[in-house]
């Protein structure tokens, strides 16, 4: 079969605004990572313009050099030209997936991984044989004696990142409804993400009592599924818009809400994406798409919108270093705030969690150096593409440790498993963990 020399579904237009100038290259994690043109945003804009001229075919080769790409969206803030890269690649992902542009192993691979991912019961039956291995240590001592490579790079990959799993893994525990401490101010749902509910399931209990304390019911539907970020990112748009209208129908079920939260940034990129998503489907659907899409807001930037309340910020105390000692104006804890791309670069936040964050006492925040580069998690990236991604979790994880930060702090899972896989003795946890552990422990004294 031949590869389609034309990329239908690219916006009219959308690679002229380019002018080559090589400004978003620093930025891009894909150059920083394999040093080639082909494999930065000009190369691959300049790619896209020669196919859509007739002078480049996409070809197994040409298609390596956008699989290459993490979809971090990096050169977008970096353009000053306004290039949507974002729309580029969103218009190219599912041209990617034409059978013969990937091996037969690397389709198999990717096939496996939607359908694991975004089915919480599937990954919860997978891994429930894995209890007795996930972060005890007879994996630390296959991991020390390098056994894990017999797996392969993809498998082994997988394996690098697995977390321990809790009983909470394996069972949505949060209650339907969480009422509102004190008077109700807002009604929310609350998205548990697919992946986030099973491998860190603390962050959304976490993210409920602080909601809950500042005056906030939260509503959890129940049987909800995957938002399709996972899929989304890939281009896989059947089974994206197939998930997209199962939680649109879940969410729909559960009355008025002024809201629907979510504490990973790539599901919230991909929810306020819904309208777009869908717009073509039954107008009932498109309409019900497009209304939770506009409801869909990051928990860090719903909190910082709305505010957190006089009874929630007198709650919070100061945190403890890890030798017990409670932060104190002389000897502040050090936060090191890393940015999900698909939350700075995707959603445009930067600010609402480094305010939460610094609402805490004695809390100092430090920013590091390379703050807008990707850290090699990018959705499934680090699993079909783990040498590239191995790369940039090990120089995130150094910029991070030279912040001489004592918590890393990451709003999103994909990016805290990397983290946690690279930073091994620097904790990396969620931005609503951070508060809901300083008004803790101001709740028990
Ligand atoms: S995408 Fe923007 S920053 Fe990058 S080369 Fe083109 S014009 Fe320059
Ligand atoms: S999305 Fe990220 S990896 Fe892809 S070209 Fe842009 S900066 Fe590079």
């Amino acid at each position: 079969m031949t590869a389609p020399t034309t990329l239908p579904g690219l916006p009219p237009g959308g690679t002229d605004p380019c002018v080559h100038c090589g400004f978003c290259l620093p930025s891009c994690a894909s150059y920083l990572a394999l040093g080639s043109e082909m494999d930065s945003p000009r190369g691959r804009i300049h790619a896209l313009k020669a196919i859509e001229a007739g002078e480049l075919t996409l070809d197994a080769t040409v298609a390596g050099h956008f699989d290459s790409c993490l979809g971090c969206l990096a050169c977008v803030s970096a353009c000053p030209s306004g290039v949507r890269y974002d729309q580029l690649i969103e218009a190219t992902r599912p041209r990617l997936n034409a059978p013969e542009l990937r091996s037969p192993a690397q389709q198999l691979w990717r096939r496996l991984l939607f359908g694991l991912l975004p089915y919480p019961a599937r990954l919860r039956a997978l891994l429930r044989p894995l209890r007795s291995y996930a972060g005890t240590p007879l994996q630390a001592l296959v991991r020390g004696m390098g056994l894990t490579k017999v797996l392969g790079p993809q498998l082994a990959a997988m394996e690098q990142l697995l977390p321990p799993l809790s009983p909470d893994s394996f069972s949505d525990r949060l209650p339907q409804v969480i009422p509102a401490v004190g008077e109700r101010r807002y009604r929310v749902g609350l998205l548990l993400g697919c992946v986030q509910r099973v491998f860190d399931p603390a962050v959304n209990a976490a993210t409920a009592q602080v909601l809950a304390a500042n005056g906030i019911e939260v509503v959890v539907p129940t049987d909800q599924g995957c938002c399709g970020a996972v899929t989304h990112h890939q281009g896989e748009e059947a089974q994206t818009r197939a998930l997209a209208q199962a939680l649109i129908h879940r969410f729909n079920g559960v009355g008025p809400l002024d809201a629907v939260l979510v504490s990973a940034s790539g599901c919230g990129h991909s929810l306020k994406a819904y309208g777009r998503l869908l717009a073509d489907a039954a107008p009932e659907l498109a309409a019900a798409a497009a209304e939770l899409a506009d409801k869909a807001v990051d928990v860090q930037e719903f909190l910082a919108r709305v505010g957190l309340t006089t009874a929630f910020q007198a709650g919070l105390k100061p945190l403890t270093h890890p030798d017990g000692c409670p932060a104190s104006a002389d000897r502040p804890l050090t936060l090191a705030y890393h940015d999900a791309c698909h939350m700075l670069h995707g959603q445009g936040i930067s600010a609402a969690p480094r305010q939460l964050l610094q609402a805490i006492p004695h809390v100092r925040l430090r920013e590091p150096l390379e703050q807008g580069v990707c850290c090699g998690s990018a959705g499934i990236y680090n699993l079909v593409q783990p040498t590239e991604a191995e790369l940039l979790g090990a120089r995130k994880a150094d910029d991070l440790r030279g912040t001489g930060a004592q918590i890393a702090v990451s709003a999103n899972i994909g990016c805290s498993l990397q983290l946690r896989r690279h930073l091994a003795g620097l904790p990396v946890q969620h931005p609503m963990q951070v508060l809901a552990r300083s008004f803790g422990a101001g709740q028990a004294t």
